[in-house]
């Protein structure tokens, strides 16, 4: 509670926000949903719309008591590393995927970010 009322007048909970973690989002999905559904809802995109793109690190030093992203603990950033080529991989299959000329408005970095320090 003494968090809130810190962080009460920057405005942060001032509105209802969505909270996406995946494109599309859960609901969207459906029995007929599979591989080529991704690359038609987001060829679909309007170019003149920019995207807002979130990237999940799934790895933490500490697992805080209240989470409920997916992620697991790790005391170096060696299963980090490896999964930012995969991250990187993805990206490239994206960028082949969205239209020609869609920019990106908005990048959000979620899970173990903020507390995951290089102990290599
Ligand atoms: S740092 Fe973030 S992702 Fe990791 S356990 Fe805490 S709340 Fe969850």
């Amino acid at each position: 509670m003494e968090h809130i009322e810190k962080l009460a007048p920057f405005g942060l909970f001032d509105a209802r926000m969505p909270r996406y973690t995946s494109y599309p989002t859960a609901p969207i999905f459906s029995p007929t949903t599979d591989e080529a559904s991704q690359p038609v809802w987001l060829g679909a995109l309007d170019p003149q719309v920019p995207v807002s793109v979130y990237v999940h690190i799934p790895f933490c030093e500490r697992l805080c008591w209240f989470c409920a992203c997916r992620t697991q603990g790790t005391t170096t950033l060696n299963p980090v590393a490896r999964y930012l080529e995969v991250v990187e991989d993805e990206l490239k299959i994206l960028a082949k995927t969205l239209p020609a000329g869609i920019r990106m408005g908005r990048l959000h970095w979620g899970g173990g970010t903020p507390t995951t320090r290089c102990q290599r």
